[in-house]
């Protein structure tokens, strides 16, 4: 019987995909044939012009042709064997090499006298000249007409070990050939029209094997229509997909929406020690506004480091207590869980409430206590890591959810805290300012409120780059800093992958200043003393009986000593640049001018350098974050599901945040018209994302 070819088959059907082929794909993810299709080429290489060799240059991918003069192994010092081919045309020769090889295959594939073609990048050798290294190699004969590899652009995949690229060339020609018809269409008609775009399979098919007139710069920065399309296809998806989610969050919750502004909240505002600032009173505004509505807040706070985003989430929290109901904030470390639960306590204990700290600290019969109050509804504000999420907490009534450094948690996480209740209030609060594609991408389902003006009296931290030969200058302004009452903490960063090696690395640092500085008290915080030990430490640092915090990076986030002024990052150039805003953000949040000294040792890579340098030019969150962005490349930015992205196929946050913004407009639009994309023009498009957004299971769970 015949078999008729479906998008579903499985990859063995795809001819050349043999079991051993299969393993190797899967490497790559490619386990459907759908993921085939959109296995784009990351580069493509123009072999429509074949040179003479010597018009070849160094540097430069070429396409030569020519005939055989030598074949063979060479050895290179004692090991070390070489597969040869030394190639000639009528204007010089050219050695083709390779370090891989498997001999038999070799010696029967360049025999003597062959003509062949070879592409590849060329070098220049000191001893042998002009030569090639792995080039793709192609035998010419009369059967070349129809050739992938030659007289083409010709498209260069991402591979594996044991798998050519010759092979996944093959291989995608052969997924084309068989299967591109099956290819439907799903934008609507009205959307391609105005866009101009390709149809769906034109689309796929021309990114893969790009027409003759196609330009090799175009195609490498992604902007051939045909790729354009692709890009806007899966920016599309998502941005619908959240949409979507936003138009229906909360639809179906009738709880009863929260009074504001009662009386604990009037008792609350005469508490505090200072006056709130334009930006944070707006952005209550905002949240008030929010919770007032019978549909749950669904709200993002960014602010950058420092501006104040701890006081608008009690307020908060303290609103959902006004109204009966419980609230928690989730932080993503015990520390700044204990040191959130220390702040927040006297505000509490004058108030009356309720307050209580749930960290993996908590043990035996204490736990079992403070989860029976919150069970029970005698705890109001409950304050926690990851541990809030666990089953066996249970909320009585939970009216409000508040995520504090989001970017911590995986977006699984976040959702995770929302189930505690029904459908409770949500606010998330993010302090690594993250570029504006990946908001977008991330939170787009979300309000967003701008946390973006500093308390008054905020200096410029000054921020200088010392290496090892400069130690004692970065000492003297330590000592000054320490002779005017300031306090300083000094940051060790992660060095091996084990905690022991990391607290060693600490104590050595710690055994220097305490050296330098013998006048002073100088402490050792790390993620190993016990929890007591640990908050003893911070308290007496808040009221200034230490003078020297040296810590590992658990003060990493949120802590907040306002009488710190130095912030010592010791191997600066090994920490990632939001990790240094944030280690910077500790200081400066007083009224005296602050430093951030960057310790550096050599060698320090390219990319240390550059973030050093960014941190050093600017204090700007989203400044430091879109220098991030293209330091790091948005492949890395956000690589993992960890990270909370969904792992963008084709789309490129860094390169195409024009074409997301358009996507964002059309799928917005879209949804306006047709919420639950129901009218038949539009069910090619529901199937489609469906199918699309089972891939993030966070949406999905919406939908
Ligand atoms: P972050 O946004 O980084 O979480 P915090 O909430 O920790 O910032 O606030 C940083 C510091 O600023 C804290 O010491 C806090 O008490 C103080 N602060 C917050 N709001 C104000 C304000 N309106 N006026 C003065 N100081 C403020
Ligand atoms: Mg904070």
């Amino acid at each position: 019987m015949k078999h008729t070819p479906s998008l579903d088959d499985p990859i063995q059907f795809i001819k050349g995909v043999g079991p051993r082929k299969a393993i190797l794909l899967e490497k790559l993810r490619l386990t459907s044939i759908e993921d085939f299709l959109y296995f784009l080429p990351f580069r493509f290489e123009d072999r429509t012009q074949v040179k003479k060799i010597s018009q070849a240059v160094p540097g430069e991918y070429a396409t030569l042709t020519g005939q055989v003069l030598n074949a063979g192994i060479i050895f290179m010092g004692r090991r070390k064997r070489v597969f040869e081919v030394i190639i000639q045309d009528e204007t010089g020769v050219i050695r083709a090499k390779w370090f891989r090889f498997n001999e038999s295959y070799m010696k029967e594939k360049f025999k003597t006298g062959e003509k062949i073609i070879l592409s590849g990048k060329l070098t220049l050798n000191k001893r042998s000249g002009l030569e090639i290294v792995h080039p793709d190699t192609e035998q010419v004969s009369g059967e070349n007409v129809d050739s992938l590899e030659i007289g083409k652009i010709v498209p260069v995949y991402h591979v594996t070990d044991g798998l050519h690229l010759k092979s996944m060339r093959t291989i995608i020609k052969n997924v084309l050939d068989k299967y591109l018809h099956l290819v439907e269409e799903f934008l609507p008609d009205d959307l391609i029209r105005r866009h101009g775009f390709l149809s769906r399979a034109d689309a796929i098919a021309q990114s893969h094997f790009p027409p003759q007139e196609s330009l090799l710069s175009e195609l490498d920065a992604f902007k051939t229509p045909a790729q354009k399309r692709l890009v806007f296809e899966e920016l599309f998806l998502i941005q619908l997909g959240l949409a979507f989610r936003k138009k229906h969050t909360g639809e179906e919750n009738t709880g009863t929406p929260f009074k504001t502004r009662g009386k604990l909240i009037q008792r609350f505002v005469k508490l505090l020690p200072f006056t709130l600032t334009g930006a944070q009173k707006r952005v209550l505004g905002e949240i008030m506004q929010d919770l007032e509505k019978e549909k749950s807040m669904n709200r993002l706070i960014q602010g950058d480091v420092g501006s104040g985003k701890t006081i608008v989430a009690l307020t908060a929290l303290l609103t959902a207590v006004d109204n009966e109901t419980q609230s928690a904030l989730m932080v993503p470390t015990e520390i700044l869980a204990e040191q959130h639960y220390l702040n927040i306590l006297p505000f509490c204990e004058k108030l009356g409430i309720e307050l209580s700290l749930v960290t993996s600290a908590l043990k035996g019969k204490d736990r079992k206590n403070h989860y029976e109050n919150i069970q029970s509804g005698k705890t109001q504000i409950v304050i926690g890591t990851h541990s809030l999420i666990q089953k066996d907490i249970q909320f009585k009534k939970l009216g409000l959810a508040v995520v504090d450094e989001q970017h911590r948690f995986g977006v699984l996480q976040r959702g995770a805290l929302g189930k505690k209740g029904d459908h409770p209030h949500l606010l998330i609060m993010t302090a690594t300012p993250i570029p504006r594609s990946l908001a977008l991408t991330l939170y787009g389902d979300m309000d967003v409120s701008l946390l973006d003006e500093f308390p008054p009296g905020r200096q410029k931290i000054a921020t200088e780059i010392f290496f090892e030969n400069r130690r004692e200058k970065a000492y003297s302004i330590l000592e000054e800093q320490l002779q005017q009452t300031r306090q300083v903490f000094v940051v060790c960063p992660l060095i091996e992958e084990s905690e022991v090696m990391d607290l060693k690395a600490a104590v050595t640092v710690f055994d220097s200043i305490q050296d330098q500085f013998p006048d002073y008290t100088i402490c050792l915080i790390h993620g190993k003393l016990k929890k007591e030990d640990r908050q003893d430490i911070m308290s007496r640092f808040l009221k200034n009986e230490i003078q020297v915090l040296v810590s590992t990076t658990v003060i990493e986030v949120g802590i907040d000593v306002p009488n710190a002024t130095v912030m010592i990052i010791e191997h600066a150039e090994r920490f990632g640049l939001a990790q240094l805003h944030q280690l910077r953000g500790r200081v400066g949040r007083g009224t005296h001018s602050s430093y951030c000294l960057l310790m550096a040792y050599h060698p320090v890579s390219e990319e240390g350098q550059a973030r050093m340098k960014a941190m050093q030019n600017s204090g700007d969150g989203f400044v430091i974050a879109e220098e991030d962005l293209k330091i790091r490349g948005p492949g890395d930015f956000m690589g993992t599901r960890q990270s909370g992205m969904p792992l963008l196929k084709i789309a490129n946050l860094l390169r195409d945040i024009r074409v997301l913004e358009t996507a964002r407009k059309e799928a917005f639009r879209l949804i306006e018209q047709d919420p639950d994309l129901t009218i038949p023009e539009h069910q090619p498009l529901n199937k489609a994302l469906h199918r699309f957004l089972g891939n993030y299971m966070e949406l999905t769970e919406i939908i």
